[in-house]
């Protein structure tokens, strides 16, 4: 069947006004202004998008969709992350990844979980590895399982500069970034390291030695968190300058915290006038959320939502940066660095991706891969224990 969006706002990412999108099976078949006609006895199913904005799915580069934390106590493991929480934050597509805990839990259990997701009908990749050095793998290497088993993209997330990492050396991470990049290589995949930064005093410094003395290129290096002290930010932005990709991450921020705000952080980025398209937005989706009381006793556990994507996209444009700007952190530039070729625009013969949001920046329909999730802010599509 035929599916056909018309009159919307069409922000691709870039804006081009009102316009309609035909969609079939799972891909984007037309975008343009005309409205296109179908006849012949083809099924044809119109929905009038009455000038809400459609936006290309959002792309959640880091989330632990079977479940992250583990940090205090086997009972604080948050249970996986149910497809709707995807899908109702405007996220169609998911990769997944390995923390703290990949001791009880493993890269064969995180490549199940990105395959249900896929049939549930998001699309979703992942990551080999995990905070720690020796990699947790399926086979016995990082670079056959990136290069074998066509969902694992990358190796991530891997710990430096927090007390919870292995501590490792420039040698090993540089060791380790080039499976990576040999795999992308071979593959056509991602083929980085995607790099959780903790608060260590050691920021970036291993990052900077793996580039002054290898080959290597600095995409291969992907630094997430660097929001979450605002030196690191800062030390984040001058490596932007030499071609590195950073990855923000939308955390619900306290008043005292260290770090600094997405808001913040984004305008800050755009007024240093560095590359626009090297800068990305994660959820951390599943992964712990230790809630503490005002005497700094562990008063609950919460975990991660990817709704703090959504409310992130959404704070931005409340605070006056315009759509178009800000869609590619969380579509087309997440899709470049990951080299999701169907994936981040809205655009003729791409994957069926979609979003609109309403006047208020609230998600109001989703499409993945060419099938309604949500239609008028109703779930149409659940996960499957849901
Ligand atoms: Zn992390």
């Amino acid at each position: 069947m035929f599916k056909l969006i018309s009159n919307a706002n069409l922000y691709i990412p870039q804006s081009i006004g009102i316009g309609h999108v035909l969609c079939c099976d799972k891909k984007i078949v037309y975008v343009g202004s005309q409205k296109p006609e179908i006849g012949g006895g083809l099924v044809l199913e119109e929905t009038d998008f009455e000038g809400r904005r459609l936006i290309p799915g959002l792309i959640d580069g880091h989330t632990h969709i079977t479940g992250g934390g583990g940090e205090t106590g086997f009972a604080s493991r948050v249970p996986t992350v149910a497809l709707s929480n995807f899908t109702s934050a405007g996220v169609t597509t998911a990769i997944g990844l390995l923390g703290t805990d990949d001791v009880t839990r493993s890269t064969s259990s995180l490549i199940a979980g990105t395959l249900a997701l896929r049939e549930e009908g998001m699309s979703a990749w992942c990551y080999t590895g995990g905070y720690h050095f020796p990699l947790t793998t399926l086979t016995d290497s990082a670079i056959k399982d990136i290069t074998h088993i066509d969902c694992v993209i990358g190796i991530g997330e891997l710990a430096i500069s927090d007390h919870r990492s292995s501590q490792i050396s420039w040698r090993e991470l540089a060791r380790i970034a080039s499976e990576a990049h040999v795999a992308g290589l071979i593959t056509g995949k991602a083929g980085i390291v995607h790099l959780h930064l903790g608060d260590g005093e050691s920021g970036l410094s291993l990052l900077k030695k793996v580039f002054k003395k290898t080959e290597l290129p600095n995409r291969v290096l992907n630094p997430t968190h660097v929001n979450r002290l605002s030196s690191l930010f800062e030390e984040a932005c001058e490596l932007v300058e030499t071609g590195t990709y950073i990855d923000l991450t939308a955390y619900p921020m306290a008043d005292d915290d260290p770090g600094i705000s997405i808001k913040n952080a984004v305008s800050d980025y755009f007024n240093k006038g560095l590359p626009n398209d090297r800068l990305t937005i994660s959820s951390d989706g599943g992964g712990c959320l230790p809630v503490f009381d005002k005497n700094g006793e562990l008063s609950s556990l919460d975990f991660a939502r990817c709704s703090s994507l959504s409310n992130a996209l959404d704070e931005l444009v409340r605070n006056g940066v315009e759509l178009e700007d800000v869609l590619p952190l969380f579509t087309s530039n997440v899709a470049t660095l990951l080299r999701l070729k169907n994936k981040g625009h809205i655009a003729m013969g791409l994957d069926a991706d979609l979003v609109s949001l309403d006047e208020n920046n609230k998600i109001h329909d989703v499409m993945c891969r060419g099938q309604w999730h949500m239609q008028d802010k109703k779930l149409v599509i659940k996960g499957t224990f849901e």
